[in-house]
């Protein structure tokens, strides 16, 4: 998800999380362990897309995109930059802090098995809803479907690109 329709572009925040010692503040504060998982999988966040966020290969394509939707929900830049492929990755910073995520739902997924090979494609279709500020100071509500296309590089399921339906 490229989060290009999200509104509220505001400022940057100042980069909150250090990228290398310990768990981001950013992260911990959005959820902790014990939480449900912002991706709604039903499982808890340390059970489902933790140990992604922290660095551990995503087994599936939709794991992937699932981590990358509680990414932008808990403001996890630095996973959001290192799980886009550098070919279409665009500058960041990739949350805005007028938006708030509210929830996910996948469709469909084709393809993006742990057994993939390198260089193998994968597609996953999903909602994403949320809620922004509109700039009259009021908030919106509203969601974003997207067919991701994602590739298997290196052993790692990266994101491409995605089209908006
Ligand atoms: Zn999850």
């Amino acid at each position: 998800m490229s989060g290009s329709r999200a509104r509220g572009r505001a400022r940057s925040r100042a980069r909150q999380s250090g990228g290398s010692s310990g768990a981001s503040p950013v992260r911990s504060a959005g959820a902790r362990p014990a939480d449900p998982c912002p991706c709604g999988s039903g499982r808890t966040f340390a059970d489902c897309c933790e140990s992604v966020l922290d660095g551990e290969a995503a087994p599936t394509a939709e794991a992937l995109m699932r981590s990358r939707y509680t990414a932008f929900a808990v403001g996890d830049e630095d996973h959001i930059f290192r799980t886009w492929h550098p070919r279409t990755r665009p500058e960041g910073p990739y949350c805005h802090p007028g938006t708030r995520w509210l929830g996910l739902t996948v469709h469909e997924c084709v393809g993006g098995s742990p057994l993939a090979a390198d260089g193998e494609e994968a597609v996953v279709e999903f909602t994403a809803r949320f809620e922004a500020v509109d700039g009259r100071g009021g908030t919106a509500f509203d969601a974003l479907r997207e067919r991701s296309t994602f590739v298997k590089r290196a052993g790692r399921w990266l994101y491409v690109d995605g089209e908006q339906l």
